[in-house]
């Protein structure tokens, strides 16, 4: 009969107890043991719930202090040389110094897993890296899951993904050249595990489900024909998206068994089951671990008894991938309207389904109450008034290719917005937010908790805004901001508003370390009651006569950073947000806001895996970013904002959004995403960030100009603006001041001399 299991559990403690602890260790409030202490008493609690949902295995190796790649770091003792850590003996101070940076070391560069809003410590490799073990945190835990009488499965990052997501900082240097270092460490830990009676380990292979080349395939066959030659019986894990175009190499490969994402590819069934002999374990990974969705049940059994009949206890039942990516559990939502919480399935509750998938192939009988209340909540989520709105659908439907263009092309808005707007050459703006001072944030708890009438919240606001827009004419920046002073998040703030998006209380996913974020859900239809930010808007732009920039979130984004529906395609429900986001454009313009800001950070982070995949996705997200944007004249001008990624590799779409302007962050690569402008020659205007607003340090007016001087090199000045990578809402108002007035003494300038050069040039003709 099918076995359970799962990939992971998520660590940080169902009233986010992890993060509590970490940051009362690092403000040396509490001890290592203190920090230890809670750390096992997580592990128990959430080893526990696993057995108590009878799945047949504990999975050991999912817990980390800060990131499961640095903590592969620490263990096979690959630490970087520049912080002289002695890896056999790394203690928890030094491993949050490797995470965090020290005062001599700036922290292991940190990135995105995968495709996720997960963020891990990206392993620095060199020629001189060895892997001759470090701390053995990760045998402490499966000796702990075995103390308790578990039967544990643990999981490890195999050694391809981990050498593929790492890093050199040494030119030319090939990191493949590791692995006959790494393969001999990985042996050592699977041999340590064997000494423990451990039957089973997984090694997760996401790796596989990218574009992978022919020497990492190469890499991927001789590491494993080394690693199967163990006791141990080895689950090679892919997830995220299919890996079927690599089941003939694996199937050919000594691993017991594969684990295998169907719910992102639930068409690779076939192909494995077929390529995989019935000795072997083929994993099914058939509940979603990257959303909160009730799963269907039935479908899902009814999919599986074929192979079932045929594979028998060789057939796995597990999430799609760890369950990291979702909530704990739905027992901490209290507010939660009833049904939408029927529908729904955190990381608790996905235990369950696991456990009933199982019985329901064993003995169908008894699973059929289980199966039978989760096609009801189906069949209710259907059918429910909430989820659809014929208004939406009405708007949806009238959708046409016109509205998803300006009216004319860039170069005839920019003559028109140049003669209505009047900017200065080399205009000087800010992202949107600025400090969010802790008078801010109190004013805002209050508010929430109901201390705060909302007339008197308003009123703070509004005195809030006004100062903000009195700082900025003082510095003398040209575009001002209302600066987001209401805004805790540029997501939630907006969902808060619409129809068809639900907050939770307590549905925190960790994002980095201690950073956990509480993505809303969008479950229905979306609709736009009222206006969200017109009346800030217009009361900022009540109080100066410089231009107000309108600044909202992009339906793109919206959609990223939500958990979506998964009853329609995430394209519809991106042209949901961008019909709602298109309204707010049309009435900021009527209420005669003239320079409105889409902000689109997110926009990189929703592309596939698989870059067969991303013209597809490319080419929806930019429609609905324009529908978005496109409602208004041709005098109201545009700007979009991205950051955090790099964008080279997309500037076509990038410039098929068609913003008049966008402003990007480029300081920390010392713009060298610039240079990507110029080869393509990117046609729109563009506002590099000239300064780098997630450090507190102030970049002199001389860096700031030969940065812009840099710039001009690759974008005529005419279409150049000034602006700071990102929102300044982390900062602080010292730093914030002096930064800004050093950017604008840099446009000044370059502005005088550009002028100069241009009279002179006069002169001469
Ligand atoms: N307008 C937002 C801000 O300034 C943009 C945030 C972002 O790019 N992440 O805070
Ligand atoms: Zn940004």
């Amino acid at each position: 009969m099918a076995r359970t299991h799962i990939h992971g559990f998520p660590r940080i403690g169902a009233h986010r107890e992890l993060k509590f602890a970490q940051e009362s260790f690092w403000r040396g409030e509490s001890d290592d043991a203190y920090l230890r202490g809670v750390a096992k008493e997580l592990r128990a609690r959430h080893w526990e719930q696993q057995r108590a949902a009878k799945l047949d295995f504990v999975t050991v190796g999912d817990f980390a202090y800060y990131d499961q790649m640095l903590n592969l770091t620490a263990l096979l003792g690959a630490l970087p040389e520049r912080f002289e850590f002695e890896p056999a003996a790394l203690s928890l101070a030094q491993y949050y110094e490797l995470a965090r940076g020290n005062k001599a070391q700036p922290a292991l560069e940190m990135t995105k897993w995968f495709d996720t809003n997960y963020h891990y410590l990206v392993p620095e490799l060199g020629p001189e890296t060895t892997f001759n073990g470090g701390v053995e945190w990760f045998f402490d835990e499966v000796d702990e899951a075995l103390a308790l009488n578990h039967t544990v499965k643990p999981v490890l990052i195999g050694p391809i993904t981990y050498l593929w997501l790492s890093k050199s900082h040494v030119a030319g240097f090939d990191r493949l050249s590791l692995l006959p270092r790494l393969v001999i460490r990985y042996m050592r830990i699977l041999e340590t595990l064997q000494q423990r009676g451990i039957e089973w380990v997984q090694l997760d292979e996401p790796a596989l489900c990218l574009d992978l080349e022919g020497e990492w395939l190469e890499a991927f066959a001789a590491v494993y024909e080394v690693l199967g030659a163990s006791d141990v019986k080895i689950l090679l894990a892919t997830y995220f998206d299919t890996a079927a175009d690599h089941a003939p190499l694996v199937a050919k490969l000594p691993v017991h068994g594969v684990h295998i994402d169907l719910v992102r590819a639930p068409q690779q069934l076939d192909v494995w089951h077929r390529a995989l002999p019935v000795d072997r374990v083929l994993s099914a990974g058939v509940i979603d671990g990257r959303n909160i969705w009730r799963a269907d049940l039935g479908k899902i059994v009814g999919s599986l008894q074929q192979f079932h009949a045929e594979r028998g206890d060789r057939l796995w039942i597990a999430p799609s991938c760890s369950l990291l990516h979702v909530p704990i559990s739905l027992a901490a939502e209290k507010r939660l309207d009833a049904d939408l919480k029927s529908w729904l399935a955190f990381a608790t509750e996905k235990l369950d389904e696991i456990g009933t998938i199982a019985l329901a192939l064993r003995d169908p009988a008894a699973a059929a109450p289980a199966l039978a209340a989760a096609a009801n909540a189906l069949d209710a989520r259907r059918s429910s008034r909430a989820v659809q709105n014929v208004l939406v659908q009405r708007k949806v439907a009238a959708v046409t290719d016109a509205m998803a263009s300006r009216k004319s092309p860039f170069k005839d808005r920019s003559r028109v917005q140049r003669h209505s707007l009047k900017l200065p050459l080399l205009p000087t703006t800010t992202i949107g937010s600025f400090p969010q001072t802790p008078a801010i944030r109190q004013a805002r708890a209050a508010y929430k908790r109901g201390e705060l009438r909302a007339l008197d919240y308003l009123e703070r606001m509004r005195a809030e805004t006004a100062s903000v827009l009195r700082k900025q004419e003082e510095l003398g920046l040209d575009v001002l901001v209302h600066g987001e002073v209401e805004r805790n998040d540029l997501v939630e703030f907006f969902a808060e508003k619409l129809w068809g998006y639900a907050l939770t209380e307590n549905g925190w996913v960790q994002n980095y370390g201690a950073q956990c974020v509480k993505p809303p859900i969008i479950y229905g239809d979306i609709y736009r009651p009222e206006p969200m930010i017109v009346d800030a808007a217009c009361y900022a732009q009540s109080l100066t006569d410089r231009l107000i920039k309108g600044v909202l979130t992009g339906p793109v984004t919206m959609l990223e950073w939500s958990f979506v529906r998964d009853d329609q395609p995430r394209s519809t429900t991106a042209l949901q947000l961008a019909l709602v986001m298109r309204d707010e454009v049309n009435d900021l313009e009527k209420a005669g806001i003239r320079i409105i800001q889409i902000d689109e950070p997110a926009f990189r982070e929703g592309l596939p895996l698989r870059k067969s995949d991303w013209a597809v996705y490319l080419d929806w997200a930019a429609r609905a970013f324009r529908i978005s944007s496109s409602g208004v004249s041709d005098a109201t001008q545009i700007h979009t904002h991205m950051c955090y990624s790099e964008f080279n590799d997309i500037l076509p779409s990038i410039a098929a959004l068609d913003a008049d302007v966008i402003t990007i962050e480029t300081s920390r690569s010392s713009m060298e995403l610039l240079d990507g402008f110029g080869a393509f020659s990117y046609p729109n205007g563009i506002g590099p960030g000239v300064y780098d607003t997630h450090s507190p340090r102030v970049p002199s007016v001389e860096t700031m100009q030969r940065l812009l001087e840099r710039a001009c090199e690759v974008i005529p000045a005419e279409r150049l603006w000034v602006n700071p990578d990102c929102g300044l809402k982390t900062r602080a108002w010292p730093e914030t001041e002096a930064a800004l007035s050093n950017m604008i003494l840099a446009a000044k300038a370059l502005r005088q001399k550009i002028e100069a050069e241009r009279s002179s040039a006069v002169e001469l003709v």
